[in-house]
C-alpha cells in the first residue's frame, strides 16, 4: 500500500451532472479510500443547475437581492452532496456531506462574492479520524450574522483550495470534463495541446481572462499558501496538469496560451468634457454602485471634448448602463452608446515580459484575418484586444496556430 494521505479532490458541475457521473465520481472516490487515503471531497451543483437557478430567480425578480440569490444558489451543492453520500455509502463505505456552513467556511458578507474568512477545521478533522469520507458543498460559507454566501462563480476550486490549505492536505485535485489545462479552450480548438505544468501566475493570468476551467480567486489562494493543484479529467487515469510555483524551463515561453472571453460588455460615453476630475466621477460613481470596470480606453481629443469607452462584465452590464447615463447626465457629456457584441481575446506568457514584440505579433495576424482591433489592454504577462464578437473564435484558432501552440 502506498504512504496514507489526505488528499482534497473536488468535482466540478460537469463531473455529477446525472446520476450515472455521480456513480462514477463515488466509484472514483472509493478507490482511493480503499488505497487507505484520507479523502475530502469537495462538489459542484449538478451540471447546469446553478445556471438555471439564476434564470428561475430572474423570472420572479430580475433585481433580486444578493443575499437572497445566495440562499438560492447555494441549495445546488446541498443537492449534490447529498446525493454522492448516498452513492458512496451504496458502494459499502462511510461517507458524511456538509455545507459549507457545516464545516466553518466563515466569509465576509459580499453576497454572490464573498471571501473565505477562516475555516474552522475541527470538524471535518474528526470526521476524517472516524474513518470516514467527508464530503463538503463547494462555492458556499457563511457570514458572522450566520447568513450563508457565495463565493463567486466557479468557487467550488476556491472551497477545494482554502480546505486543502487549511487541513494541510497532500494533495488538492480539481476534477473536470477535460483532462488538464489546454493552450486554448479545446473546445474552440481541437488542435490545443495539454500543458504539463503551468505556473500559478500564467494560470491566474488565463483564468482572470476567460479560461473557465479554474476560477481566478482559487489561484490567487494556492499561489499566496503555495499549494499545488492537479487539474485532471473525472473520466480518465490520465496524469493532468500541475498548477506550481515554478516551471523548469530553459528559456520561458513567449507565447504559454490563448484566451476567449465572451462575458464582457463595451459602454461609450460620447463628447466627455475634457477637464481634470470628470474620468475620476465617472469611474468612482460606478465603483461606488459595486461595478467592476475592466479595459478603459480614452480617445485622443483635438477638440474640447473626448469620448470614453470602457468593459464591464455582462452581469453588471444593467446596472453599469443606467449609473453611466446618470453620471452622464451630471457632466454634460452626449450620448452613452452600448456594444454587447464584443469579446475579449487575450495571449498569455511570461516570456513577454522579457521579449518585445508579442503586441505586434498579435496585431498583425488579427490584421491579415481581417479582424479590428476596438480596444487593446496589456499586463506583464499578457495582452487582450476587444474584437466583434463573431470573430473572436476564427482570431483565436489564428492566434493559436501563428504562435506555434498546435499540436
Ligand atoms: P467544471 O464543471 O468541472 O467546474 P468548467 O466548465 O468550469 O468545469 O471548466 C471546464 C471547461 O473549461 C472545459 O470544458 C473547457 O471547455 C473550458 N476551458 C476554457 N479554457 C480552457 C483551457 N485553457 N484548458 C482547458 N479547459 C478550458
Ligand atoms: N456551481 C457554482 C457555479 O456554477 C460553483 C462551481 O461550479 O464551482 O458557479
Ligand atoms: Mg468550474
Amino acid at each position: 500500500m502506498s504512504k496514507k494521505k489526505l488528499i482534497v479532490q473536488k468535482f466540478g458541475g460537469s463531473s455529477v451532472a446525472n446520476v450515472e457521473k455521480i456513480q462514477n465520481v463515488a466509484s472514483r472516490v472509493a478507490n482511493y479510500r480503499k488505497e487507505g487515503h484520507d479523502l475530502v471531497v469537495v462538489v459542484s451543483a449538478l451540471g447546469d443547475t446553478t445556471d438555471e437557478l439564476i434564470e428561475l430567480a430572474n423570472k420572479i425578480n430580475t433585481e433580486a437581492s444578493e443575499r437572497e440569490m445566495d440562499m438560492l444558489l447555494s441549495t445546488g451543492e446541498q443537492i449534490s452532496v447529498a446525493l454522492l453520500a448516498m452513492a458512496i455509502h451504496k458502494l459499502g463505505f462511510e461517507a458524511i456531506s456538509f455545507t459549507g456552513a457545516q464545516v466553518g467556511i466563515i466569509t465576509d458578507s459580499s453576497h454572490t462574492r464573498a471571501r473565505i474568512v477562516k475555516i474552522n477545521g475541527e470538524r471535518i478533522k474528526e470526521e476524517l479520524k472516524k474513518g470516514r469520507i467527508v464530503i463538503v458543498a463547494g462555492f458556499q460559507g457563511i457570514n458572522l450574522n450566520h447568513d450563508i454566501t457565495t463565493l463567486g462563480r466557479g468557487g467550488s476550486d476556491l472551497t477545494a483550495v482554502a480546505l486543502a490549505k487549511e487541513l494541510k492536505a497532500d494533495e488538492c485535485e480539481i476534477y473536470t470534463d477535460v483532462d488538464g489545462i489546454y493552450t486554448t479552450d479545446p473546445r474552440i480548438e481541437p488542435k490545443a495541446r495539454k500543458i504539463l505544468e503551468i505556473t500559478y501566475d500564467e494560470m491566474l493570468e488565463m483564468a482572470s481572462l476567460g479560461a473557465q476551467v479554474m476560477q481566478a480567486r482559487s489561484i490567487e489562494v494556492a499561489k499566496k499558501f503555495d499549494v499545488p493543484i492537479h487539474v485532471r479529467s473525472s473520466l480518465s487515469k490520465n496524469t493532468g496538469t500541475m498548477i506550481i510555483r515554478e516551471v523548469k524551463r530553459m528559456e520561458d515561453l513567449l507565447v504559454t496560451g490563448i484566451t476567449i472571453n465572451k462575458n464582457e460588455a463595451k459602454i461609450t460615453v460620447c463628447e466627455v468634457p475634457d477637464r481634470p476630475g470628470v474620468a475620476a466621477k465617472i469611474f468612482k460613481e460606478l465603483a461606488d454602485a459595486g461595478v467592476n470596470v475592466d479595459m478603459i480606453v480614452q480617445n485622443v481629443s483635438h477638440l474640447r471634448s473626448t469620448d470614453i469607452s470602457f468593459t464591464v462584465t455582462k452581469a453588471s452590464f444593467n446596472k453599469a448602463m443606467k449609473q453611466t447615463e446618470k453620471i452622464a447626465k451630471e457632466i454634460s457629456a452626449g450620448e452613452v452608446m452600448q456594444d454587447e457584441d464584443v469579446a475579449r481575446v487575450s495571449v498569455v506568457g511570461v516570456g513577454m515580459k522579457s521579449h518585445p514584440g508579442v503586441a505586434a505579433s498579435m496585431f498583425d495576424i488579427l490584421a491579415k484575418e481581417k479582424i479590428n482591433i476596438e480596444m487593446i489592454s496589456t499586463s506583464d504577462i499578457s495582452i487582450s484586444c476587444i474584437i466583434k464578437k463573431k470573430f473572436a473564435e476564427i482570431a483565436v484558432r489564428a492566434l493559436h496556430e501563428k504562435f506555434g501552440l498546435g499540436k
